[in-house]
């Protein structure tokens, strides 16, 4: 029931319906363990493509913590999800085998040996061929997961935020922190400047720095005001032309979301996108050679009925959807869809 326009034989092959989520035919969808999306928990990484990991950790929070219990809160809430993606027909679950490679553990009592934990755990993800989706945890959980991801040389970044997170220091001289994650990435080569795109920033500020620190090294910053004067179309055309056909990495952080949709979370900014703006973005991202992808500082604890936790898991699931394609085409197999809802789908919107 799912097939391509190029019919392959070797993509029919590598399917396996062990990695399939458990369908709410089988067993309601309010029902069960929940693990990400409703898929199988994979202990190893072995033989997994895109692998969904928890990284339960708000060490670098500066200011209202809580985003160590996303990850919970985010699979639990991922058990909405279906299997496609009705606006695009993507069946992500078909074209790759995905997995729940469960959380990465931290230290509670140090940042650093935080950081450490997770990068080496990334750098075996990687290793083992998985192309990592990460459920935060704070933004500073970006910068381990780029040091395994970027180890072959520096990758472009659209980041969707209200924030930079291209801040030099806090409060004395301190370098990690969830709002000078980039800047670091910058400094260790593990983002190309001239290949970051970050769209949705607003919001007061402490000083410029940070930005005067992007014009200086090409970082390409998109306001909210330019955003919603020119349209999430422009933008994310000129985003797409920016990063190129190279590899990039996607980073959600929740609060580019407007807080009247996404409460949860620790340093919200009124006046942001909504959660349609969203879904239409990272769907823009399609085509794009993504070889990561994280949503991160949902922070239960501020959150309102579970609404931040759901747009976390559905913004995930949109971020799954390209990611998967973009695995799918770097191992020279066809990307999949399902033909009986793009058969209507695109009746209905050609
Ligand atoms: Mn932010
Ligand atoms: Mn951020």
């Amino acid at each position: 029931m799912t097939r391509t326009n190029q019919e392959s034989e070797s993509a029919m092959d590598a399917f396996d319906p062990a990695f399939l989520p458990v369908s709410g035919f089988d067993l309601p969808r309010f029902a069960g363990i929940p693990t990400f999306m409703r898929l199988p928990h994979a202990p190893s990484p072995e033989g997994i493509e895109v692998g969904i990991v928890g990284v339960p950790w708000d060490g670098g929070t500066t200011n209202r913590p809580g985003a160590r219990h996303g990850p919970r809160a985010l699979r639990d809430a991922s058990s909405m999800m279906r299997m496609f993606n009705q606006a695009t027909a993507a069946a992500p679950f078909h074209t790759v085998r995905c997995a729940d490679l469960g959380d990465v553990g931290p230290n509670p009592a140090s940042l650093e040996d935080t950081i450490a934990r997770i990068e080496k755990a990334y750098a075996g993800f990687v290793a083992a061929g998985v192309t990592p989706l990460t459920a935060g945890g704070d933004h500073l959980t970006s910068l381990p997961v780029l040091r395994a991801v970027a180890k072959g040389g520096p990758v472009g970044m659209i980041h969707f935020d209200s924030h930079t997170d291209l801040n030099d220091d806090y409060f004395g001289g301190f370098k990690l922190t969830h709002g000078t994650p980039f800047r670091r990435a910058v400094e260790e080569n593990l983002l190309d400047p001239r290949r970051i795109v970050q769209v949705g920033i607003r919001g007061t500020t402490y000083d410029g720095e940070d930005r005067e620190f992007a014009v200086a090294s090409g970082v390409r910053i998109v306001s909210i005001e330019e955003l919603m004067d020119r349209g999430h179309e422009a933008v994310m055309a000129e985003a797409r032309s920016i990063v190129g056909n190279r590899p990039v990495y996607v980073s959600f952080d929740i609060d580019g979301i407007d807080p009247s949709q996404a409460p949860g979370t620790g340093t919200p900014e009124i006046g942001g996108f909504s959660t349609f703006t969203a879904q239409k973005m990272v769907r823009a991202l399609d085509g794009l050679d993504i070889v990561g992808a994280d949503l991160v500082e949902v922070s239960p604890p501020f959150d309102v009925g579970g609404i931040t936790a759901f747009v976390g898991a559905s913004i995930l699931f949109e971020l799954l959807c390209v990611t998967a394609n973009a695995v799918a085409r770097r191992k020279g197999r066809p990307v999949l869809f399902n033909e009986r809802i793009a058969a209507v789908a695109w009746k209905v919107n050609p």
